[in-house]
């Protein structure tokens, strides 16, 4: 049995990294401070004799009691609307809680590993886009506080891999999307299912040509096992290499929940990357890993979640 921290735990991805480890029989320890999380993501897991939730913003100094085997820090705003909400704390987290995450693995040597993410890559100026890009990133740009704030991140878990030899990984995260996902974090999944099913049009950013490549949580969680069990250090794509226009991801959203919403355009916001597609040979070589779940399917049991939350009770 080991025992984990998972920072940012209350979150969407956290939440469901809680459930796997907490499944294979590990002991967890939730850290959250619920800007973004939410309390009913987790509160199936309060009363589990191997789960602990300690109320903590990462920023602020930690303190955990006790040994911990692996870090996984997954605290930051992730939804664009909320990291433009909240610029320095996005900056702050990324940084600051980045460097206290990393402080902490090094005092209990701990593996340490950092959700980092597409965003990396800016607006890329290549696609699909490998490991190796070094992307096209607006610092001063509204989303520039997410991307620096992660690209920071990601120096500062190389530097502490180079320098004190700590055991990191590093994940740069696709559009992922499933269960647990807030309805109102203002992200392209949400916000069409959430339209769909309750008969409003679904608002297209732009014209819609935009591309993104999305991935099924459970997916994702299987990666992410794979990549704390592997000894590699270089940061890893994870993502779902089919690729869609927004607008045929919103047709897409109509037809699988059979709603009669019209679609309407809306301005792109600022610096909204134009394409995005990751490149998985090096996830496929070094993990074994790839995709599993089909759009159509994850799409469907996300659907269905959002139907029971709209209704006022979870599934
Ligand atoms: N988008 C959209 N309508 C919405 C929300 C988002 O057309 O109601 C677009 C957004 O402009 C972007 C894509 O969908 O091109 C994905 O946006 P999201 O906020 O999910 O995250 P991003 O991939 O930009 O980080």
């Amino acid at each position: 049995m080991a025992r984990i921290l998972i920072t940012g735990g209350a979150g969407f991805i956290g939440s469901h990294l809680c459930e796997s480890f907490l499944d294979r029989g590990d002991e967890v320890l939730c850290m959250d401070n619920f800007s973004t999380g939410a309390r009913e993501n987790v509160a199936d897991f309060l009363s589990h004799p191997r789960f602990t939730f300690v109320d903590h913003n990462v920023t602020g100094y930690l303190q955990v009691d006790g040994p911990i085997d692996a870090i996984l820090h997954f605290a930051s705003p992730a939804s664009p609307v909320d990291y433009m909400d909240m610029p320095i704390q996005t900056l702050k987290v990324g940084s600051i809680g980045t460097h206290n995450a990393l402080g902490l693995a090094k005092a209990k040597n701990a593996r340490f590993l950092l959700a980092s993410t597409s965003e990396v890559y800016g607006d890329p100026l290549e696609r699909p886009q490998k490991e190796d890009y070094w992307g096209n990133v607006n610092p001063i740009g509204p989303r520039g506080v997410y991307d620096e704030a992660k690209r920071f991140a990601e120096a500062l878990t190389m530097a502490y891999h180079r320098s004190h030899g700590l055991n990191t990984r590093i994940v740069r995260i696709f559009n992922t999307y499933g269960p647990r996902m807030r309805i109102n974090d203002g992200r392209v999944v949400p916000n069409f299912i959430r339209q769909a099913l309750q008969g409003e049009p679904l608002t297209v950013y732009g014209t819609g040509e935009q591309t993104r490549s999305f991935l099924y949580i459970e997916d994702l969680i299987r990666g992410l096992h794979r990549l704390l069990e592997v000894e590699y250090h270089q940061p890893v794509n994870l993502g779902n290499p089919h690729e869609t226009t927004v607008l045929q991801f919103a047709q897409r959203i109509l037809a699988l929940t059979g709603s009669k919403s019209s679609i309407v355009f809306r301005p792109l916001p600022e610096d909204d990357p134009r394409v995005r597609q990751p490149d998985i040979t090096r996830a496929e070589e070094k993990l074994g890993w790839e995709p599993h779940v089909q759009l159509d399917e994850g799409l469907s049991r996300t659907i269905d979640y959002f139907r029971g939350r709209l209704q006022g009770s979870t599934p």
